[in-house]
């Protein structure tokens, strides 16, 4: 039995079965290159689900984590450390916003935000006690907790999980006319992902969010931008609200904050919305811990760094173009921006995905039919030609 054999019985015989993973084992990875057990490498075109963008241990992210570990790892916010105000004077400086929240998954950041959105919703905008409102799209993922999980639209997402959190409604992706008719004077926040990923990498038509946000200065309601996946570079921008030239009232963040190392997110937003948590309100044991600021902080660096949001932008147009030379009937649609890329087909993504591996190059299915191809920013052009052939070779018919 080889070694990605025995740990892949073990993982399932243990394990509680949430996740279908491709039969691979990583035990090694640098950069955009990852090693199975038994040696054998492959290029990481998933990026853990964009948590990744600076690719894998990344020296000077590593580098910092070590330092940070040999000084105080954990301090709680009982007391302060001394790397928290760094990441909050940084992230600050790159989203325009003068509070920061940070906590350490997705998920959790978004909680976060909801219970900032509802209470600035009775405290500044006047809404009567525990009507506040909250619209989201469909088809969206903004993570796994009850609270999340009760404004998806997915049947998947939600069934059995019940009672759910009201206080939600759910318009069409996209579609102003449906927000225009959700509003309400109770609404409190329009929460949204520039573009959806879990969803399949949709993007919405050229103009939407634009006029969602006037809409929503219109109705005094909140533009709240879940940019945890689409963040830090992966779309070209560095939010992926910048292709629209529009600044969100609250940013979440996750994933890439954190350089793939440390577990670390956070929400952005000025005083008036982050001002309503006092002492008590919330909280976290790890949230804005040492070891996950000092991680942040460098990653952040990197990012700016070593110019990765226009690597994004300048390789992602290059492999879109080069994608969609490729002839193959069951392509229905190729989209992204950046190094954000679906590649949406008529039938199942997942037995080309397989393919693709045993040709060395790992990459995810997303609902059902569409290939994400999300590579480390960090990528050179050549390994990005070295997947292209690749991904020819498996995706074109002759
Ligand atoms: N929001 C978006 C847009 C995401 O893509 C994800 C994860 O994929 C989340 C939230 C949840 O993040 P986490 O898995 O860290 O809780």
């Amino acid at each position: 039995m080889t070694q990605t054999n025995r740990i892949i019985e073990q993982t399932e015989k243990f394990g509680a079965h949430n996740y279908h993973p491709l039969p691979i084992v990583i035990s090694k990875a640098e950069g955009v290159w990852v090693e199975d057990p038994e040696g054998n490498r492959y290029m990481d075109m998933l990026s853990a689900y964009s948590a990744l963008n600076q690719g894998h241990r990344h020296p000077r992210i590593i580098q910092a984590l070590k330092d940070q570990a040999d000084k105080v790892t954990l301090t709680s916010r009982a007391f302060h450390n001394d790397q928290l105000g760094e990441f909050y004077e940084k992230l600050s400086a790159l989203t325009g916003k003068t509070m920061i929240l940070p906590m350490n998954t997705g998920a959790e950041a978004v909680e976060t935000a909801v219970k900032a959105v509802r209470r600035w919703a009775y405290n500044i905008k006047g809404v009567p006690a525990n009507q506040a409102e909250i619209i989201v799209c469909e088809g969206n993922f903004h993570g796994r907790t009850i609270t999340v999980t009760s404004f998806s639209s997915s049947e998947e997402y939600k069934e059995g999980f019940g009672p759910f959190t009201p206080g939600f409604r759910i318009i069409p992706y996209g579609d102003i006319e449906a927000l225009k008719a959700a509003i309400t004077p109770n609404t409190a926040a329009f929460l949204v992902e520039p573009i959806q990923g879990e969803a399949g990498i949709v993007i919405p038509e050229e103009g939407f969010l634009k006029q969602a946000k006037a809409l929503c200065e219109e109705n005094r309601v909140l533009f709240v931008a879940d940019e945890i996946q689409t963040g830090f570079g992966r779309t070209g921008r560095v939010f992926a609200t910048d292709w629209e030239d529009i600044k969100a009232d609250v940013y979440i963040m996750g994933k890439a904050l954190g350089g793939g190392v440390f577990p670390i997110s956070a929400v952005a937003a000025d005083e008036e919305v982050l001002g309503v948590f006092g002492p008590g309100s919330h909280g976290s044991t790890f949230g804005g811990n040492p070891l996950g600021c000092a991680v942040a902080i460098a990653s952040l660096d990197v990012l700016e760094e070593e110019g990765l949001v226009k690597r994004s932008l300048e390789l992602g147009e290059y492999f879109i173009t080069k994608l969609r030379e490729i002839n193959n009937p069951a392509i229905v649609d190729i989209r992204g921006r950046g190094l954000f890329i679906g590649v949406e087909l008529s039938g199942a993504a997942r037995p080309y995905c397989e393919k693709l591996k045993e040709l060395g190059l790992l990459c995810k299915e997303t609902h059902e039919t569409t290939i994400r191809f999300a590579p480390p920013l960090v990528i050179s052009q050549e390994d990005l030609d070295w997947a292209i052939e690749r991904i020819k070779q498996v995706l074109s018919v002759s």
